[in-house]
């Protein structure tokens, strides 16, 4: 929670509002989700706010994002782990999926490709049972 401050960025009460709706989401968060929560205390904020606040909370590392497809980006504190998710594009249904199946990957990427990639939480798309049939 102090990480901000000692990155040398300002704790507003603003950044503490963002920051605290995500960590106690039990999930994910939307914007939206996060602007309506904090807009409840501080009426005076706007929505652009959290979007700015978002991408600097992003880019300190201290929150990840993933698209989850149609324009739902969520959000989630990045000390909570590394996940993954499988998304339906038929009935939207969200599985999540288990960091462990993606070492391989990281491996094979690591070793063939001399990369290290920042795979800290996907969505990968596609069709879920039911919709599969
Ligand atoms: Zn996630
Ligand atoms: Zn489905």
């Amino acid at each position: 929670m102090n990480r901000l401050g000692e990155q040398g960025y300002r704790l507003t009460p603003q950044r503490m509002m963002v920051l605290d709706a995500i960590e106690n989401s039990d999930h994910h968060i939307s914007a939206e989700e996060i602007f309506s929560q904090v807009v409840a205390k501080y009426p005076h904020f706007n929505i652009s706010t959290v979007y700015r606040t978002l991408e600097l909370l992003h880019r300190l590392g201290l929150v990840t994002q993933t698209d989850l497809g149609g324009g739902r980006v969520r959000y989630h504190p990045a000390d909570k782990g590394y996940h993954h998710h499988l998304v339906c594009q038929e009935c939207g249904k969200v599985i999540d999926l288990d960091e462990s199946v993606l070492e391989n990957l990281k491996t094979v990427i690591r070793r063939d490709y001399k990369f290290d990639p920042d795979i800290r939480h996907l969505a990968f798309f596609g069709r879920c049972k039911e919709c599969r049939g």
